[in-house]
């Protein structure tokens, strides 16, 4: 963690966001949100997928928006591999940070990358063998989150004590950090203390990523309360909740930026993020994307009279 934030906020709208709607963003409007979002002070952006361009023709530019959005001072850029072929053409595009999910559930693993949870960990431990046979100074970071952590569409309740003993597995397999994703807004803060305090016992403090939450079902700011209380530092969110949820018509998809960014901040915890910039990059993203639906309640409504940032810094 950079000494000047107390709190990570990690922007996914670029991946998560863009992957769950239909329509495909030009390249070159994506890089300009993407440095729209920096201008922010975001320090971490995961910029796209190295997935198959048949399977998601939205990700097919990944290489691209690494290599420029590498030249950007600061910033830590991240990309998702769904396996070891995904991790060799990130690393080759200049990829520093890998993210890797791996579902707990069961139906969900084999409907999405048609593989058990056990043969995924065996991926884990293939891309982690590969990157240690690199050269130092080319290994990137491999997080992985654990998705369908909460709760699972197909599965519905997913064993909580699985989810622990994968974290165990996932950090013997190499993974440098875990963290748990609430991939399908099932959540509740009172499940998100009580597992994170026990993937924190797992694999302990240093090897913890953070929470990747939805707000499907209107909890993911709560979430996020109940996470702080057990030390969790670093929050997955996207701008405009980008990307909304297909069977929620008017629910967002990831918790909104705008809205972390404001309640961190008025909680007196430093993000380093201005929120005023995070209100023009979301005019950058519609410039790409006319009239795609966006939500936010900070964005509608504006930063409360008298606001002042954690660091003390007056809103402008
Ligand atoms: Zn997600």
């Amino acid at each position: 963690m950079p000494q000047d934030i107390d709190i990570l906020v990690s922007e996914v709208g670029p991946r998560d966001g863009l992957q769950s709607i239909k329509r495909t963003m030009p390249t070159e409007a994506k890089l300009k949100w993407i440095k729209a979002l920096a201008a922010s002070g975001l320090r971490e952006i995961e910029v796209g997928s190295f997935v198959s361009s048949r399977l998601l023709p939205q990700m097919a530019d990944c290489a691209a928006l690494v290599k420029e959005a590498n030249k950007i001072e600061g910033l830590t850029v991240l990309a998702l591999v769904p396996n070891l072929k995904g991790a060799e053409n990130a690393i080759a595009a200049g990829t520093r940070k890998l993210t890797m999910p791996i579902s707990a559930s069961r139906a969900h693993s084999l409907n999405n990358i048609g593989k058990t949870p056990e043969e995924a960990i065996e991926e884990v431990r293939r891309v982690c063998a590969f990157r240690d046979a690199l050269p130092v100074e080319q290994r990137p970071d491999v997080e992985v989150g654990i998705s369908t952590a909460f709760g699972c569409t197909f599965e519905g309740k997913v064993s909580e004590d699985w989810v622990i003993e994968m974290a165990g597995l996932l950090s013997k397999a190499g993974a440098d950090s875990i963290g748990l994703s609430d991939t399908t807004g099932y959540a509740n803060p009172a499940q998100i203390k009580r597992m994170f305090a026990r993937l924190r016992g797992e694999i302990g403090a240093e090897k913890m990523a953070g929470a990747h939450l939805h707000n499907t079902r209107g909890q993911g700011l709560a979430n996020v309360v109940a996470a702080l209380e057990v030390d969790v530092t670093t929050f997955d969110s996207s701008l405009g909740g980008l990307g909304g949820c297909p069977y929620a018509p008017g629910a967002t998809g990831n918790i909104v930026t705008e809205d972390l960014v404001f309640m961190l901040e008025a909680m007196g915890l430093r993000t380093g993020i201005d929120v005023d910039a995070l209100i023009i990059a979301r005019e950058v993203l519609l410039c790409g994307l006319p009239n795609e639906a966006i939500y936010g309640n900070v964005p509608e409504v504006g930063l409360p009279k008298g606001f002042t940032y954690a660091g003390n810094k007056s809103a402008t």
